[in-house]
């Protein structure tokens, strides 16, 4: 069983990335940010309390999201691992996963983050947004916002894992396939 947090600031590639490693290694991926769009879509309780937040770039509330996480987990018992993409993004919610997976004999494996600056991450998030839909990337100042966020509450993590010795850092600029084969050798020593 391996769980991994794949981590970096919005744009950094995490769900082009978790696409093709899930498949590559049979894990199941989790994408905060894509079930609060799902139940946006289909207009639930969630989704509807989700927005409010998301619009303006800000982070749904803890409580809610580390609910929602633990029911998607609880829908994949016979998961041979999973990455995790969007979760953590606060301390709160880290040592929510740590306890909820220490319920299951289990703990977070490895955090790995993509590294890309800022006017990179800017650049890349406004040209998604031109044919993605999403709200949060077709602005400018909602983009800012969401990577002041990143840096304001969820850059400590990098801290937090270091500490344990399970952070490992990757450099996010390149082919996606470069990229595929940077997270890959820091995967490989994961899972079998
Ligand atoms: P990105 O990483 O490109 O910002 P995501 O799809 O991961 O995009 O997230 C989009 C939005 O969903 C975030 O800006 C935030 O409002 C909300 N969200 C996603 N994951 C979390 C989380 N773990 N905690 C709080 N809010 C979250």
């Amino acid at each position: 069983m391996a769980n991994i947090v794949l981590f970096g600031p919005p744009g950094a590639g995490k769900g082009t990335q978790a696409e093709i490693l899930k498949e590559k290694y049979n894990l199941v991926h989790i994408s905060t940010g894509d079930v609060f769009r799902y139940n946006i879509k289909n207009e639930t309780e969630l989704g509807n309390l989700a927005k409010s937040y998301m619009d303006k770039g800000q982070l749904v509330p803890d409580e809610v999201t580390i609910a929602m996480l633990q029911s998607e987990v609880e829908k994949n018992e016979d998961a041979k691992g999973f990455i995790f993409d969007g979760f953590p993004r606060t301390e709160a919610q880290a040592v929510a996963l740590k306890n909820f997976l220490e319920t299951k004999d289990q703990d977070v494996d490895a955090m790995v983050a993509l590294e890309v600056e800022d006017e990179v991450l800017v650049e890349r998030l406004l040209e998604r947004g031109k044919t993605s839909g999403r709200k949060d990337d077709a602005n400018e100042e909602v983009v800012r916002n969401r990577i002041k966020v990143y840096y304001n509450e969820t850059a400590i993590l990098k801290d937090y894992y270091e500490k344990q010795d399970k952070y490992y850092g990757v450099d996010g600029v390149g082919s996606i396939e470069e990229i595929t084969d940077r997270l890959s050798s820091v995967f490989n020593h994961f899972i079998d």
